[in-house]
């Protein structure tokens, strides 16, 4: 049995990192984990949320029944606010499901299952539109479901930012209808956004062809440190009317990578739509997951629902964003400051969220892993959180002498 099974490769990112741990060298570097960690290299358990455990553990009524199908109630709806903002008026008007997932990745399955199903395709085709490059599972995703992938102009080599004038003709030249993943902040793997009058000039053509928008939202917060301010791009395309969804993850910004906490947000034209949409959702994740996790859901639960936690969640936020961006300060300093390292690195302190396209070779990258034991993925891109103040100078003198050749 088994004969016709292929051979699959490992995942690249997790082979990145078991060879890191398989490194003994003393001075080793990860930069391709996308997880935050402290200045001591170690994964940071949000003090908020250690408080929110006390608070679950200390509750005896909470038993572990199910969960209803589409999760938690004041989790799903506590979500919603937190994305589409308090005085959304489309939840306001009950246009908004609201579904909870596993993690980002569930909301992602889940919302390309839904649209797979029920989107009005036009002809037999089943196609959406991601930035190049973008995230690694997300062609893999939507080809579980039927739906192939092509790619929309997104990242320039030569400026190292953003190509918006291909990134227009793309939506223009569009069938249209069609469907666009939209990364609504700190682009994974760039760290290259839209400006807001960038965003504006892409919600007013998908407007005007009626492309769908398929926003996935797994960083909030960590671009700019805001909450509000990284949900700014999703509320103006809610604002403005674009046919939507939005994919949620918690995983970052909460620190709850394992408890795999999301939600899938729909948003309607009207609240019957929103219940039809509801009821479909419901069928599919009852096939699929028949319930979500409850435990990381209770957590983010109390923190959204509780004033004071949500203040605490709000400072230990902007303790992980504020973090990075000291990093890419520091490493600008010293790349243009102290070494004089060639070429020009605006781009490390332009970039934004916890990824930085650095813009070398994929030879130059090789050889920070074969020469320095620095592991990044081939592509250039590093994890910011990888840097601190004890590796750092390691990794930019590393870099200097990599980009020299
Ligand atoms: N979307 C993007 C763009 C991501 O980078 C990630 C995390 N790497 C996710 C979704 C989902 O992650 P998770 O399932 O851990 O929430």
């Amino acid at each position: 049995l088994w004969q016709n099974v292929p051979l699959a490769p490992p995942d690249s990112i997790f082979k990145l990192t078991a060879a890191y741990k398989a490194d003994t060298f003393d001075k080793k570097v990860n930069l391709g984990v996308g997880a935050y960690r402290d200045d001591d290299d170690k994964p940071w358990i949000l003090p908020v949320v250690r408080k929110a455990e006390e608070i679950l553990l200390n509750t005896p009524a909470l038993d572990h029944e199910y969960l209803p199908i589409t999760g938690l109630p004041e989790f799903t709806i506590a979500a919603a606010k937190l994305i589409l903002g308090p005085d959304s008026s489309a939840i306001a008007e009950g246009r908004v499901t609201a579904v909870q997932t596993i993690s980002g990745t569930g909301a992602n399955h889940l919302g390309a299952l839904f649209l797979s199903r029920f989107y009005q395709w036009s002809g037999d085709k089943k196609e959406v539109y991601l930035s190049d490059p973008t995230w690694a599972n997300h062609p893999a995703i939507f080809n579980n479901v039927g739906i192939a992938s092509l790619y929309y102009p997104y990242y320039d080599p030569k400026t190292i930012g953003l190509n918006f004038d291909g990134f227009l003709s793309s939506l223009e030249s569009a069938p249209s209808g069609s469907v666009f993943l939209i990364h609504a902040c700190a682009h994974n793997p760039t760290g290259v956004d839209p400006t807001r009058d960038q965003w504006d000039a892409i919600a007013k053509i998908m407007l005007d062809k009626g492309h769908y928008g398929f926003f996935d939202c797994a960083y909030q917060g960590f671009a700019s440190g805001d909450l509000d301010n990284d949900a700014w791009a999703v509320r103006f395309f809610v604002d403005k009317g674009v046919n939507m969804l939005i994919c949620q993850s918690f995983a970052k910004n909460a620190g709850l990578y394992g408890e795999r906490v999301g939600a899938l947000h729909v948003v309607s034209p009207n609240k019957e739509a929103a219940e039809r949409v509801k009821s479909q959702l419901s069928v599919l994740q009852r096939s699929e997951i028949s319930n979500p996790p409850s435990y990381g859901a209770r957590i983010v639960t109390l923190i959204l629902n509780d004033p004071a936690l949500f203040d605490e969640w709000k400072r230990d936020i902007s303790t992980m964003a504020g973090r990075i961006i000291d990093m890419r300060k520091e490493l600008f300093k010293i790349l243009t400051e102290e070494l004089h390292t060639p070429g020009n690195w605006n781009h490390i302190v332009n970039q934004i969220g916890m990824f930085s396209f650095t813009g070398i070779t994929p030879e130059q990258s090789k050889a920070l892993t074969e020469k320095a034991h620095i592991y990044l993925t081939v592509n250039g891109r590093i994890s910011m959180t990888g840097l601190n103040r004890h590796n750092i100078r390691y990794f930019a003198t590393s870099l200097d002498a990599a980009v020299r050749g």
